[in-house]
């Protein structure tokens, strides 16, 4: 069975875990503040924290940003349940609007969803391809747009606009117009879990990037301080003589990330560029390649004048099938011996956003991208026979189904 996606563990991996592991510091300590510098320099924006989760990554900055009862938050409909469950957390609706063709958030439906309850926009890189960012920091800095917005919170006041929090659980790495996803929005958050292109096992972290007059330093410190319970110092800084004294300033939350994390994660970021992803594209080359022969294959975009993929899977879809021939097509790969997957399932068709009163007819585009999907594997340790076997299993399972 070639699997969907096993992280690449190796013994560079096993030795700085085992480092860590003998250091005697297991938790948040030097090493994650190491990765948080480096991811810093990786992506260009002002400052990182590192945190358990994307979603602890996402909900912490929803909170930060005063998100509760009565406020809106606008989500791609076509996204992992993640991005719309923290906005749930804090009491506040989810708006789901509709995508494009290329999977992504559609910045005209975001402009008709908004209305002056909207506190955030959520947009998700799908796949790894970076949304339209130049449409949407436009769209929130219009002034027609900023004239809506009811800021109720000091944050609220200072930006003066929607926030734009990007979902980069698939993106690291990606790049729009030369900048790398990181610092195209006031803060994107990645996710290291075991099936993302940069792992830590679980983890993730908080990019952030807001504008004059915010004080980064200021906001690390306020965040570090909510991601462990609201305590003025982490356990690093209780262990210094005479620092056994701390205080709870509010009662914050448990989501900081371990040294155990970020030391996978410091190997992984060190051979992110120059390996990792050299081997994800050479895979999409190939699967793009392999499948231009077949008309009824329908590649991803992944390449344009200035906006590259992180390639973190490959999102085929068969032209004219339907949902349950696509369902059928997925048993017969299986049935050859190799994992695919679907990337996503929108969020309006799950039970709960369902009972809530979503209706997936409301987004169309998102149904189709879905109902005629298959994500292919892509991973470092995939080699070229492999993607071979991937391709033959994929063309006979369609042809079967189709002809
Ligand atoms: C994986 C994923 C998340 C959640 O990441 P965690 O680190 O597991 O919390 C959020 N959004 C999208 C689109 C994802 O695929």
């Amino acid at each position: 069975m070639i699997p969907f996606s096993p992280p690449r563990i190796d013994q560079k991996i096993v030795d700085e875990v085992v480092d860590t592991l003998y250091s005697g510091w297991i938790t948040t300590g030097p090493k994650t503040k190491k990765f948080e510098k480096l991811l810093t320099a990786y992506g260009g924006h002002k400052i990182t924290l590192c945190v358990s989760s994307a979603s602890a990554g996402l909900e912490l900055m929803l909170r930060w940003f005063g998100i509760q009862e009565g406020d809106e938050v606008i989500v791609p409909a076509y996204t992992y349940s993640a991005t719309a469950n923290v906005v749930v957390h804090c009491g506040a609706k989810v708006i789901f609007v509709d995508v494009t063709n290329d999977f992504n958030i559609a910045a005209d439906a975001i402009k008709k969803a908004i209305t002056p309850r909207t506190k955030v926009i959520m947009p998700v890189d799908i796949a790894g391809w970076p949304c339209d960012y130049d449409a949407i920091n436009a769209l929130v800095r219009n002034p027609e747009i900023k004239k809506l917005f009811r800021p109720q919170t000091k944050e609220q006041h200072m930006l003066g606009r929607i926030l734009v929090l990007s979902d980069a659980a698939h993106s690291i790495g990606g790049q729009y117009h030369e900048k790398k996803v990181g610092n195209l929005t006031d803060i994107t958050v990645y996710s290291f879990h075991a099936v993302k292109n940069l792992t830590t096992a679980e983890g993730g972290a908080v990019c952030l990037n807001l504008p004059e007059p915010f004080d980064q330093e200021i906001i690390y410190q306020e965040l570090n301080a909510k991601s462990l319970h609201g305590q003025t110092k982490d356990a690093l800084a209780k262990t210094k003589i005479g620092g056994w004294r701390y205080d709870i300033i509010e009662p914050g939350y448990k989501y900081n990330m371990t040294d155990i994390q970020a030391s996978m994660g410091l190997v992984e970021l060190a051979r992110y560029d120059d390996d990792m992803l050299v081997r994800r594209k050479q895979i999409f080359d190939k699967y793009t390649r392999d499948f231009s022969k077949y008309p009824w294959a329908q590649t991803p975009e992944y390449e344009c004048s200035g906006i590259k993929s992180s390639y973190h899977v490959f999102l085929l879809r068969i032209k004219g099938i339907s949902e349950q021939q696509r369902d059928q097509v997925i048993q017969e790969i299986f049935n050859r011996e190799v994992a695919v997957n679907v990337h996503f399932v929108p969020l309006p068709m799950m039970t709960y956003y369902r009972n809530e009163g979503y209706d997936i007819k409301d987004y169309p585009v998102a149904y189709d991208n879905f109902s005629r999907e298959i994500s292919l594997p892509v991973y470092y340790d995939l080699t070229d026979d492999m993607v071979d076997t991937v391709v033959k299993a994929t063309v006979e399972a369609v042809e079967k189904e189709i002809i």
